[in-house]
């Protein structure tokens, strides 16, 4: 972290109304720095060798309870570390350094998994779900995403009914992080048989416990080859009915609330991406030599790296501003307006970070030469890695459509 950014950190820490012992205090700060720090350094050799093989690295998950971190953004009463918006952004970038694998295992536990039970949970859920999953013993996901349903979540048919003190449900989820080593997921399902304004959406806390949950790896992916992306299918799976998240029928609102901060983590793991490839080409710029001069001294080459710094400050801004928004709003969860001021935020600076990060890791590349093009460097891994930003916790297209709505005003709502 930068002292600007360490400043505007604590900025956000100071206006957020906490009590002393829940406050993320600069000492904090300084040790999620440090044990962040040291989660990297420690997964750096494994990632690689993982990556190379193309095979789920379970050393992301494993270190990732041994440094602490498996619940950054939770408050220190449910076992957190209490980490405000913009530094668990700083954390996330700082993590996709490591390639976009690692860092998707984290927006899957904690931006889109831990999220959703923090702010529409009751207290007997968080309980039951949080502390566990702050220390890594319960792996969390987000199941939204069906065969026949993405970009419009409403054509779902995943399925619940009522039976007694369960809820059972039928279904099957797609392309879904972590998908297949959670423990619960966060299931939007309908009511069975429902139709017409009866048809509403609820989210479900999902045990995955029991062989009417059967989940399979999917592994015909081009990059992000050590996190775990899967499918899974319900067949009567019965999950206790006070697993209920939020109010019957608010599982629309849940998702698409619960996507903001999913939308951030992506965008802020895209920064990781660009800081990465700079510093890889810095150093390769001045130690590779060609027309007997280090390369970084050809002037087209200066171009490229300028053009990376100038990806890594911009989306930096980007992000800091969108972090900023979406703390403002967490804190003030009645106040509409500042939920929509986050959602434009986050979506300006997703599918401004996502683009940016495919273009400069294209750069990265052109710096390597022949090398570039090879999974055996970074800057490749990066460009492979990014491209699925730009389509996962919405598209390039529908964060271009909620900019649009934005501008112009909700009668323009292309989703209306
Ligand atoms: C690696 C990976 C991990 C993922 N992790 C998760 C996860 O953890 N949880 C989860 O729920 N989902 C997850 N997803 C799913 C992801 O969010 C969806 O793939 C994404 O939302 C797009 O949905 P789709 O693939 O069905 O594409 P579609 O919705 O079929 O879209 C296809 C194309 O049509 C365009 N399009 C669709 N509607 C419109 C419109 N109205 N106007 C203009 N263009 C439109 C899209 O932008 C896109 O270009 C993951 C996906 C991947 C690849």
């Amino acid at each position: 972290m930068t002292p600007e950014m360490l400043k505007a950190a604590e900025a956000v820490a100071a206006s957020t109304p906490v009590s002393a012992d829940e406050a993320f205090t600069a000492e904090d700060r300084e040790k999620l720095v440090a044990d962040v720090e040291a989660y990297c350094q420690e997964l750096r050799p494994v990632e690689e060798i993982k990556y190379l093989e193309r095979e789920f690295n379970p050393a992301i998950t494993e270190l990732a309870k041994k440094h602490g971190v498996c619940g950054m953004p939770v408050p220190k009463r449910y076992g957190g570390r209490g980490a405000d918006s913009l530094t668990y952004a700083r954390m996330l970038a700082r993590i996709n350094r490591e390639g976009s694998g690692p860092r998707t295992f984290f927006s899957g536990q904690s931006s889109i998994g831990q999220y959703p039970i923090l702010k529409y949970g009751t207290e007997d859920q968080k309980l039951r779900y949080l502390p566990k999953s702050c220390t890594g013993d319960l792996i969390l996901a987000f199941g939204l995403t069906e065969p026949d349903a993405g970009s419009n979540p409403l054509e779902g048919t995943t399925t619940y009914r009522k039976e007694g003190d369960k809820l059972i449900l039928n279904g099957v989820k797609y392309l879904i992080s972590n998908g297949s080593i959670a423990d619960a997921v966060i299931v939007f399902a309908f009511p069975e048989g429902a139709e017409g304004a009866d048809r509403r959406m609820s989210a479900i806390i999902v045990d995955t416990a029991g062989d009417t949950f059967e989940k399979e790896q999917l592994h015909s992916k081009p990059g992000m080859y050590t996190c775990d992306t899967a499918m899974f299918q319900m067949t009567e799976h019965p999950v206790r009915a006070d697993n209920l998240l939020g109010q019957e029928g608010g599982g629309f609102r849940i998702a698409m609330h619960t996507l903001v901060s999913g939308r951030l983590s992506v965008a802020s793991g895209c920064l990781g991406s660009i800081e990465d490839c700079l510093a890889e080409c810095i150093e390769w710029a001045k130690t590779r030599e060609q027309h007997g001069k280090p390369i970084g001294r050809h002037q087209l080459v200066q171009d490229h790296l300028a053009k990376i710094e100038m990806a890594r400050a911009a989306s930096d801004a980007m992000i800091e501003r969108a972090a900023i928004a979406k703390q403002r709003s967490d804190d003030h969860p009645e106040d509409k307006g500042l939920l929509a001021e986050a959602d434009y935020r986050v979506a300006q600076a997703k599918f401004f970070a996502s683009n940016a990060a495919w273009e400069a890791s294209d750069h990265a590349v052109q710096i390597f030469g022949g090398r570039g093009w090879s999974e055996l460097y970074r800057p490749f891994r990066h460009l492979q890695d990014v491209r699925v930003c730009r389509i996962y916790e919405g598209t390039d297209e529908v964060m271009k459509l909620k900019m649009g709505a934005h501008l112009l005003g909700k009668e323009f709502d292309a989703f209306r």
